[in-house]
Order: structure tokens, then sequence, then C-alpha cells
């Protein structure tokens, strides 16, 4: 099981499935609970074609931004790993090196493994990072790939909604890339793009907001307020409860008026 959390896990449980690393404020057992990793369809489950995937890809030490797309293809498909193998027989016969986004998600609710990173052991989740913790970098916004994930839902959504469970999954996705990176979901900031050009745009942010496109679709952008309000509810929540489980595990069962602030 990889959807573990802090109720449901407690720490022990929830560091089997996440990848370590530090949070600049808090350590290892705290990222653990602060960033657990939704469970995440792989590119195996989904077939994947790897002898498709042509040059190796790039990767990134930081990421800055968490960019919401969808796919453009038609809504209430049948079978969704059929659809995946489409976008990305299509994003490499585009003479693309791999599917362009980082991460897909379908009409249920069901996260997919985008761009290849590495091969993941049997145990581990496909958390688009590679043994160095670098985030692997997409082909999703042109001009804007470094430095940012590309998020994809699964179908138009221009005057037709995403549905809720889609929409759930987002902000789940979205929690633990902010997360994972220290991104304030409701927060901005200036992005330098792969012209030069410093651009002051929100964390989480639309396709449209770097170009001209319909993407992720009017519905999909009209969402996004509330969106960014749940994310943050998220993070913020897991943020508190990390802190005080770190502390009760280091000091131990100490009445609570003893305990400092970490
Ligand atoms: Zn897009």
């Amino acid at each position: 099981m990889l959807r573990t959390g802090v109720a449901a896990g407690g720490i022990a449980a929830a560091m089997q499935f996440v990848p370590s690393g530090t949070h600049p404020a808090l350590g290892a057992t705290a990222n653990a609970l602060i960033w657990p990793t939704p469970k995440i369809v792989t590119r195996k489950q989904w077939g994947a074609d790897e002898s498709q995937r042509v040059a190796p890809p790039s990767y990134d030490s930081k990421v800055q931004k968490l960019v919401v797309h969808h796919t453009a293809t038609s809504n209430s498909r049948s079978d969704y790993n059929a659809q995946i193998r489409n976008i990305f027989n299509y994003h490499v016969s585009r003479l693309y090196s791999d599917i362009a986004y980082n991460l897909l998600i379908d009409e249920q609710g069901t996260i997919y493994e985008g761009r290849w990173a590495t091969d993941y052991a049997a145990d581990m989740a496909p958390t688009g990072e590679d043994a160095l913790q670098r985030q692997v970098r997409g082909a999703h916004a042109l001009n804007h790939n470094s430095r940012t994930i590309g998020i994809a839902l699964v179908g138009t959504f221009d005057t037709v909604a995403p549905p809720v469970p889609m929409v759930d999954a987002l902000v789940e996705v979205l929690a633990w890339k902010c997360s994972r990176w220290d991104l304030d979901p409701t927060g901005s900031s200036d992005y330098a793009d792969a012209l030069g050009t410093r651009v002051h745009l929100p964390n989480i942010l639309s396709h449209r907001d770097i170009r001209q496109t319909r993407c992720p679709g009017n519905a999909t952008r009209a969402l996004l307020p509330s969106v960014r309000a749940r994310v943050k509810q998220i993070v913020d929540a897991r943020l508190l409860q990390a802190r005080s489980e770190v502390r009760d595990d280091l000091q131990g069962p100490q009445p609570r008026h003893r305990q400092t602030r970490g």
C-alpha cells in the first residue's frame, strides 16, 4: 500500500514508502509525514513501451512551479491505460523524447506516472525523482519546463468541469509536491524562464498563465482558486501534525507543558 497518512500509518509506517530527503525546517521523520506519496499507476502498469523513449532526460534539483494542464483528449474513456499509451505514442511521434507530462490524472482520480525519471524498485513509489532526489524535467510548457512539474487532467475541460474524484486527486498531488518542494500553495514568486525572462507567477498555475493556449480549459481554471485553498489546508495541517509528532518522538512521554518548540 502506498497511500499512507499520518492518522493511518504513523511515523514508522509512513517512512517505509517515502523517499528520504530533508525539508529545510524539519528532519527526515517529519518529511515522511508531510509528503506521503499518493498511489500512482506506474509506467509498467499502464504499459509504456520503453523502447520508444529516446534521449536521456534532464533533471532539476529544485522545483518552483506546478503547472496544471488538460490533455485535450475526449472525456469518459473506458480504458485509461490505453489512453495514456496513446498520449505517450502521440508525444514520441511528435519527436518528444518521452511523454511530456510528469503526472496524469483520469476522471476517476487515478494518478499515472508520466515522464520516466528512473527505474524504481518494485517497492518504491514512482515519485518522478531519481536516486539523487532530482525531479525529472518534462516537456509540457514551452520555455517553462525547468524547475516545474506538469500535471495533466486527462480529457477536455473547457465547458465540462473536471469530475470530483479527478479534482480530489489533483489536490492530493499538488499537496504532495508543495510539501516536497516547500512551495506555498497560495503563494507566488519570480520565475526565470528558458529565455532568461523573469516573470512573477503563482506557485500553482494554469498552462494558460504562461502561454496562449486553451489548456487547461476554462472549467479547470475556474476551480484553481479553490484547489489552491484546499491544498494549503492540507499542507498546513500535515506540517503541524509532523512537528508535533516529531516533538513527541524526540522527547518521549513528557507532560505537554514541558515540551519546547521545535
Ligand atoms: Zn497544457
